[in-house]
């Protein structure tokens, strides 16, 4: 491989740099264990000087006119377009998504890029009429100044594109700080924006963990915003360490997602989609399908029929042909993906498939688990409440329809939801009664576009969305501006005479 153990540096102010202490650490695949890579294992110090030529360079780029701003998204989705196949290929490698979920991903950020990049030519404001005589009123949205962003390794392109595009095309600059365990893919991501013109300074990246990078970027006095996508654990810190700089702090955190199937339903297309949402990236999505909830009067069908379904994916590496599942991202997730079977088998769910680390048949030094369900599970066992970020799904029986929303609303994320019926009736209830920043009706858990929010209700984030006009919100302020061409005072809320 190409990229076999070549040293990388932070894109601090415009050039390639090594870390402050000489540090490094390494990325390896979780597919075979091999290194792809040595970085720089940044400190408080390197994350100093990229937060100040970040601060620096928000001065001009501000003042670039939107639209501008915008082109260089559209360049830079261009190059994304045209580098997909490699960019794919390494995140098969260096993430171990299959190779068909990891042109999706990189799709993803093409498809932001290009929404984004047109944003430079929206970014609406409103104009109103005013309570006075000759006095004209609007409000307009402005840059913050300087953003971290602070990324997970599940989606390793698409979604440092959910914030870095955004955040740009509104006229911030970016500190990225991506995952440990994908630096490979953030680096080629910001290689990818100078190439498509993003000025020194703009765009700065600096490796290293959370609580030596992540956490100085939080708490920099000259970083008003801080995007963050990972875990609950890691949301609910950064926003207490973010609190006495009354920052801007936007969440995307962890779900427990429900597929609900009611006796009415397409079971063909049902097990379709609860394999796809289940077992898709081996169910390291945010959205991934985690619980599936089933009406009494197709249980025994459903269960049969998945369960089949299951045992036929093919696990390996994923930019071989024809794999299904790829491995975990690494040895730990390993683990504690175990240690839930454990817990499962303990609580006294039925353990239909699956339950074991994988290996042999060429599965070699990787990170694989076998696709598991879980039968007759209750709905308070923690296989059914906690995240698990792995290829673990749990079967919970239930009498109708009230149950199923019951049951489904009864966690503490809100991220995504899902039904399978043919009532319109039905399905239309439950879009209105799901708690969940997003519901499929007949499809599984997956499967956001960038132009509508993407985040979640309750312990999901903390009210904001990605993506969308939404996405917005996060990375600019409004300004409200009265321009009063009376040439005499007038007093707003006094003045009242028509
Ligand atoms: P994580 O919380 O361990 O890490 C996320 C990022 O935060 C990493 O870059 C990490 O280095 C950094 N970090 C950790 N501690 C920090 C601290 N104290 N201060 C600042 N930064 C810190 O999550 P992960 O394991 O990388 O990703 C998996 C999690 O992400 C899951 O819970 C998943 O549901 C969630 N996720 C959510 C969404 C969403 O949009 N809602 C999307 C993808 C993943």
């Amino acid at each position: 491989m190409a990229t076999a153990t070549k040293t990388f540096k932070n894109f601090i102010g415009g050039e390639w740099v090594d870390a402050g202490s000489g540090e490094t650490f390494e990325t390896t695949s979780p597919a075979t264990g091999e290194v792809l890579g040595v970085f720089p294992k940044s400190s408080a110090e390197d994350v100093d000087r990229a937060v100040a030529a970040a601060k620096a360079a928000y001065e001009e780029w501000r003042l670039v006119p939107a639209p501008r701003r915008g082109e260089i998204l559209f360049r830079f989705g261009a190059l994304l377009a045209e580098h997909k196949d490699e960019v794919a290929d390494l995140m098969a490698r260096e993430m171990g998504k299959v190779l068909p979920e990891a042109a999706g991903d990189v799709q993803e950020a093409i498809d932001m890029s290009y929404y984004m990049g047109g944003e430079g030519r929206r970014l609406f404001g409103q104009t109103t009429p005013s309570e006075l005589r000759d006095k004209f009123n609007m409000s307009v949205r402005q840059p913050i100044g300087v953003v971290g962003v602070i990324t997970p390794w599940n989606f390793p392109i698409a979604i440092p594109s959910w914030k870095i595009a955004p955040a740009l095309v509104c006229g911030n600059t970016i500190v990225f700080k991506p995952a440990t365990d994908t630096p490979l893919l953030g680096e080629r991501f910001v290689e990818l924006l100078v190439e498509a013109g993003v000025p020194g300074g703009v765009v700065n990246i600096v490796h290293g963990g959370g609580g030596e990078v992540g956490n100085r970027l939080v708490q920099h006095p000259d970083v008003p915003v801080i995007t963050l996508t990972g875990s609950r654990e890691t949301g609910v810190a950064v926003l207490q360490s973010a609190a006495e700089n009354l920052k801007h702090v936007h969440l995307e955190l962890g779900g427990k997602n429900a597929i609900i199937v009611l006796d009415d339903a397409d079971l063909e297309l049902a097990v379709e989609g609860i394999l796809w949402s289940a077992f898709g990236t081996s169910g390291q999505r945010c959205t991934a399908a985690s619980r599936v909830i089933v009406q009494q009067g197709v249980y025994d069908e459903l269960q049969k029929r998945l369960v089949g379904a299951a045992e036929k994916l093919r696990l390996g590496p994923g930019w071989e042909d024809g794999v299904d599942v790829g491995p975990v991202i690494n040895k730990r997730a390993l683990e504690k993906i175990h240690s839930y079977t454990e817990i499962g088998v303990g609580e006294g769910a039925k353990l239909l498939t699956g339950g074991e680390v994988a290996s042999g048949n060429g599965l070699g030094d990787g990170s694989f688990y076998r696709p598991t369900i879980f039968g007759d599970v209750d709905p308070q066992m923690r296989v059914a409440q906690e995240e698990i970020f792995g290829p673990t799904t749990a079967l919970i029986p239930v009498k109708d329809v009230d149950e199923a929303i019951r049951v489904s609303n009864g966690i503490e994320f809100g991220l995504s939801s899902s039904i399978f019926t043919r009532d319109v009736n039905t399905a239309f209830r439950a879009m209105r009664d799901l708690e969940a920043g997003i519901t499929y009706i007949n499809a599984g858990t997956i499967g956001a576009e960038v132009h509508l929010p993407f985040g979640g209700t309750k312990g999901t984030g903390n009210g904001h969305r990605e993506a969308g006009q939404a996405a917005l919100d996060v990375f600019t302020e409004w300004k409200s501006i009265y321009v009063d061409y009376s040439g005499k005072l007038q007093r707003a809320q006094i003045d009242t005479e028509l």
